[in-house]
């Protein structure tokens, strides 16, 4: 890697990162996300669905992001094997399998056996940060896996995104640890 708070290809500023104090021992950098108001970040998912990356750690699978859902989109219904933190930094959001609503500034921790669905039932978008433990399964009307979501499926739906909007396919490898 690069020293000297790289910068990311395509959105200056967003990514950075100093060099890792023990790269010799086989350290990664860490990673700084930074504000951005590039809508060219987000990845469509689903209608009125979108994310955008802050991690990806190749190591344990796991991932964080930013969802965003704007009104009447939905989330298809899902399954979780590992735990997911969710912390609302925007907006409100609830899951038609469950009684709450989870409002800005609230946390959520889904345990492993979640099956939920998420929508948002208002004109203010809602944004939250998942930290994402495994792979999401989605799940059909019989309960079988239609969709894995794991790393590999977000990073190379984020790259082909990217390399849509012009910011190029390596844009999403920045994420990366
Ligand atoms: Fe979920």
């Amino acid at each position: 890697m690069d020293t000297a708070t790289p910068t990311a290809p395509g959105i200056t500023g967003h990514v950075q990162f100093d060099p890792p104090q023990f790269a010799h021992l086989g350290m990664r950098p860490e990673l700084v996300v930074n504000p951005v108001e590039d809508e060219r970040i987000w990845v469509e998912l689903e209608p009125n669905v979108w994310f955008r990356p802050l991690f990806f750690d190749m190591n344990n699978g796991s991932h964080g992001e930013v969802l965003r859902v704007k009104r009447g989109g939905i989330l298809s219904r899902h399954k979780h094997s590992t735990p997911v933190h969710g912390f609302v930094i925007k907006g409100e959001w609830r899951y038609l399998e469950h009684s709450w609503v989870a409002r800005a500034g609230g946390y959520v921790m889904e345990p492993p056996g979640e099956i939920h669905t998420l929508t948002v039932d208002n004109d203010d978008e809602m944004q939250t940060v998942f930290i994402i433990q495994g792979p999401t399964l989605y799940l059909d009307e019989a309960d079988r896996v239609v969709l894995i979501e794991d790393n590999f499926h977000l990073i190379e739906t984020a790259a082909k995104h990217y390399e849509k909007v012009g910011l190029g396919a390596d844009f999403v490898k920045q994420f990366i640890r």
